[in-house]
C-alpha cells in the first residue's frame, strides 16, 4: 500500500494547525490575555510548497524559516499566489546575508552581535524596509548556541538602540533541550521588562502553551503542525 494521499496529508495539516491555534487561544485566555495578542509563527523549514499550501489555504499567513537561502528558494513564488504573507527568520544570520534577509523577511528573531547590528542598520537604511527585530538571548548559556549572554543583554540592547539606531521589538530564546523551559521563559520576560521591550518570541511545539502563560507574544511552532522533520 502506498503512503497517504496528498488530500489526507492536507487534512491532517489543517487539523493540526487548528488544534495548535485553539491551544494558543486557550493558553492566552487562561493567563488573562487575548488570543490575538499571540502570533503563531508556523515554522515551515524543510517543508516544501505541497506541505505549506494547505496551511496557506487554511488562511494562515505567518511563517518561520531558519535559512535565508531556503526561504529565498521557496517563498517568492508562494507569495505570488498568496497575499499578505509575513516571513520570520528564526535561524542564525550571517552578516553577508543581511541584505537578502532584510529584503525577504518581515521579522528577524536572531540579532545577537554588534557586527550584525551594524550591517542590519545599514541595510535597513539602504532598502527602506524595517523588519521587526528580536534579540536572541542564550538563556541557558550554552556554548554551541547563538545569542547574547543574559548578563550582556542590557548592554547589547542599549548599543543596538544608541550606537546603531535600531528599533528593537523584543527578545527571543531557545531553552536548552534538557531543561524545563519555564525558568528560561521567565528570565527572558524579566530582561525584556526592564528594557522596555514588549515582544517575546519563545515557545516551540513542546512548550508553546507554557511560553504563552509566561508572556510569549510570538510562538514558533513547526512539528506540531507539519509533522516531524526527516
Ligand atoms: C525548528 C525551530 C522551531 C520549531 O521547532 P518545533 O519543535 O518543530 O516546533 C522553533 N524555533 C527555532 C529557532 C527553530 O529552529
Amino acid at each position: 500500500m502506498s503512503a497517504e494521499t496528498p488530500t489526507t496529508l492536507s487534512l491532517q495539516t489543517a487539523e493540526r494547525l487548528g488544534a495548535v491555534r485553539h491551544a494558543c487561544d486557550r493558553a492566552a485566555v487562561e493567563s488573562g490575555r487575548n488570543g490575538q495578542d499571540v502570533t503563531l509563527v508556523c515554522v515551515s523549514k524543510t517543508f516544501g510548497p505541497e506541505e505549506i499550501i494547505p496551511v496557506l489555504e487554511a488562511g494562515h499567513r505567518v511563517f518561520g524559516e531558519n535559512r535565508v537561502q531556503e526561504a529565498h528558494g521557496k517563498w517568492p513564488s508562494l507569495r505570488e499566489q498568496y497575499e499578505n504573507v509575513a516571513l520570520h527568520l528564526i535561524g542564525p544570520l550571517q552578516s553577508n546575508k543581511a541584505r537578502e534577509a532584510v529584503a525577504l523577511f518581515d521579522a528577524i528573531h536572531t540579532l545577537d552581535r554588534p557586527g550584525l547590528a551594524k550591517v542590519l542598520a545599514q541595510e535597513i537604511d539602504r532598502a527602506g524596509r524595517r523588519p521587526e527585530l528580536f534579540i536572541q538571548v542564550n538563556t541557558g548559556e550554552e556554548l554551541q548556541k547563538a545569542g547574547v549572554a543574559p548578563a550582556e543583554a542590557d548592554d547589547f540592547i542599549a548599543r543596538c538602540r544608541n550606537e546603531f539606531g535600531l528599533e528593537i521589538a523584543g527578545l527571543m530564546c531557545i531553552p536548552p533541550v534538557q531543561d524545563p523551559p519555564s525558568p528560561h521563559f521567565a528570565l527572558l520576560r524579566k530582561i525584556a521588562a526592564r528594557n522596555g521591550l514588549s515582544r517575546l518570541s519563545m515557545g516551540m511545539s513542546g512548550d508553546f502553551e507554557q511560553a504563552i502563560m509566561l508572556g510569549a507574544t510570538h510562538v514558533r511552532v513547526g512539528s506540531a503542525i507539519f509533522g516531524s522533520r526527516t
